[in-house]
């Protein structure tokens, strides 16, 4: 009898993500699995390190990638860095700021808001009314809203969040790899990403950099991290210095997955590489046009890697997704919440950001609008 895998096929990935794997990835992924405590594995962890260091502009030493997806990064985070009763600020802006809220409240701290207009970046006058009207433990904002296709202002406000004296936590789940992230120059504390955005590997892992003001905050903790799974002081004793001890096992394969996808984006330039998203998005807009198709978000904040694209009146949403993929085996995203039904996202994520790949969209879509 034939599984469901049978129906599994090569896919042009040009959603929120996850991106096609290449080659140089899935092959990394096939090595053989070894102890997660051998040498030579022990080898390919501290090679992984400092290549996402290099990556997130970071001397960050706790610069780790956890198990799990870009979530579970983003739930180690306020977990480690908050207590009950902290007061935490979001500037939020889309799906994955209502997810940040939505965390840190379960944590029971004290959550304020400032909502902006789905689509629309982040005003840093708005945020600095907000940052010193309380005294805040901890900060947090998305540098790229997958569910929007818009930029933030990070560096502008973390110049804000330090005078402050709050941590400041930033999203760079689909930025990473894709657009300039530098940690350090934002004074970010803690920052988190995922694998399968513009890093192009499979979900699974969530690298993720803090700062030593993070790292204090965590040692001055007055109560235990409420989670042992992404407890980072036990964490850091497997990631870091001379005697490595268990914690949890490793996903091994994936982290020589992120091995080979991080080397490879090194290899071909930092800079390149975010040149080759610029362009695959440039020339996108560039073929949208010639189809009538509009962007959603305004010329300053568009992010290269998630293009929204308003849906035209009278175009089914549905049908045209599912008919991509099933005839021409091409994934867009939908939107999401507010924006459900009026954008489809496409995503030009790592491997995926190239011309040709925008070509075979486009002759997809002119046939099927
Ligand atoms: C995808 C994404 C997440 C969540 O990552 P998962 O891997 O789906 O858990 C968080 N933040 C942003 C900005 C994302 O795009």
């Amino acid at each position: 009898m034939k599984s469901a895998m049978h129906l599994v096929s090569q896919t042009l990935l040009m959603g929120p993500g996850p991106s096609n794997v290449s080659e140089g990835v899935m092959r990394a992924l096939g090595r053989p699995t070894i102890g997660h405590l051998d040498p030579r594995f022990i080898a390919v962890m501290d090679e992984v390190t400092s290549m996402l260091r290099t990556l997130f502009g970071t001397e960050n030493e706790l610069t780790i990638p956890l198990s799990g997806t870009g979530s579970a990064g983003m739930e180690a985070c306020f977990v480690n860095l908050i207590e009950p009763g902290d007061r935490v600020l979001i500037l939020q802006n889309g799906v994955f700021g209502v997810r940040m809220a939505d965390v840190a409240a379960r944590l029971g701290a004290e959550v304020d808001v400032v909502e902006f207009e789905w689509g629309r970046p982040v005003t840093v006058a708005r945020a600095e009314e907000a940052l010193f009207g309380a005294d805040y433990r901890l900060v947090g904002i998305v540098h790229a809203e997958t569910s929007t296709g818009v930029k933030n202002p990070v560096q502008e406000i973390g110049n804000l969040v330090r005078e402050t004296g709050a941590l400041y936590l930033v999203d760079t789940v689909t930025s990473l790899g894709g657009i300039p992230v530098d940690v350090d120059q934002w004074a970010a504390d803690a920052v988190y990403s995922g694998t399968q955005k513009c890093l192009s590997c499979p979900p699974g892992l969530a690298p993720a950099a803090f700062s030593a003001r993070a790292q204090a905050v965590l040692r001055h903790r007055s109560s235990k991290v409420p989670n042992w799974y992404l407890d980072l002081s036990l964490l850091s004793s497997y990631w870091e210095g001379a005697k490595r001890a268990y914690h949890h096992t490793a996903p091994i394969n994936m982290v020589y997955a992120l091995h080979a996808a991080l080397s490879g984006l090194l290899e071909e330039g930092v800079e390149e590489v975010h040149a080759r998203h610029c362009d695959a998005h440039n020339y996108l807009s560039d073929q949208l046009e010639k189809l009538n198709l509009d962007l959603f978000v305004e010329p300053g904040a568009r992010l290269p890697m998630l293009n929204a694209v308003a849906i035209p009146s009278g175009v089914d949403d549905a049908a045209v997704r599912s008919r991509l993929l099933s005839d021409f085996g091409i994934e867009i995203g939908a939107g999401l919440g507010p924006l459900a039904g009026k954008i489809w996202r496409i995503g030009l994520m790592g491997h995926t950001a190239r011309r040709a790949n925008v070509d075979r969209l486009i002759a997809a879509l002119g046939k099927l609008l």
